[in-house]
């Protein structure tokens, strides 16, 4: 199975992402996490990101389509892959549709993440991550039952990451507005497309897309 998640920051790409990759038995591959982790070894790459990150705006596609292109030739993604967070735009489609040919296999669906405006700003303003453990909690719709700012799986302090603090995410809807919500026309084209409502709980979504994907 080899997918890709389209859709606004906040949509849920993420979490589906995970079920998916759990699911299929395949990786998620997610730029903006390839991104984070160069970042925090400060590799040169990571240094040359972190700013456009914190403001919110795409980092260059030279390094995000090397960050992928190097991935994707992993032995782990011979049976399937998950995209998630890329393509954002129409040439990083067009390197990726490159790249898959290169290595002769082709997306079986492209699953567009609907979710209103005003619930991605709350998902992603109100979205809180644990220090140790990973674990994903929202002040507004999840937050933690056992303490405030306390992870309940490991007790981790829970942080913001930087680039959710609220005029970031406003930043961060316009350039997908402008620059990525043109790849469903693209996408629509190519009868690669499928419309996901993605609102509501997690499991409830991931039903959902089971439903839409083709049979194995
Ligand atoms: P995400 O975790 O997908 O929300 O991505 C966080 C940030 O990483 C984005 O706001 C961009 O600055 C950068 N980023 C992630 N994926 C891409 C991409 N495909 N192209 C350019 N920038 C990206």
């Amino acid at each position: 199975m080899r997918l890709i998640l389209l859709g606004a920051p906040g949509a849920g790409k993420g979490t589906q992402g995970k079920r998916l990759a759990s699911h299929f038995g395949i990786p998620q591959i997610a730029s903006g996490d390839l991104l984070r982790a160069a970042v925090a070894q400060g590799t040169p790459l990571g240094q040359a990101a972190k700013a456009i990150m914190a403001r919110g705006e795409l980092v260059g596609d030279d390094i995000v389509l090397g960050l992928i292109r190097e991935r994707l030739q992993q032995p782990d993604t011979a049976q399937g892959f998950i995209l998630d967070g890329v393509p954002r735009n129409l040439a990083q489609a067009q390197h990726i549709e490159t790249m898959m040919r290169e290595l002769e296999v082709q997306p079986d669906a492209v699953l567009f993440l609907e979710v209103a405006r005003d619930v991605l700003i709350k998902r992603l303003a109100g979205r809180r991550i644990c220090t140790k453990c990973g674990s994903v909690y929202n002040i507004y719709f999840d937050p933690p039952k056992k303490a405030a700012e306390l992870c309940d799986q490991c007790g981790g302090s829970l942080v913001q990451r930087p680039d959710d603090e609220e005029t970031t995410v406003v930043r961060r809807l316009d350039v997908y507005q402008d620059q990525t919500r043109p790849l469903v026309e693209h996408y629509e084209m190519l009868g690669l497309l499928r419309h996901i409502n993605a609102e509501g709980t997690p499991d409830i979504i991931f039903q959902r897309i089971l439903q839409v994907l083709p049979a194995q």
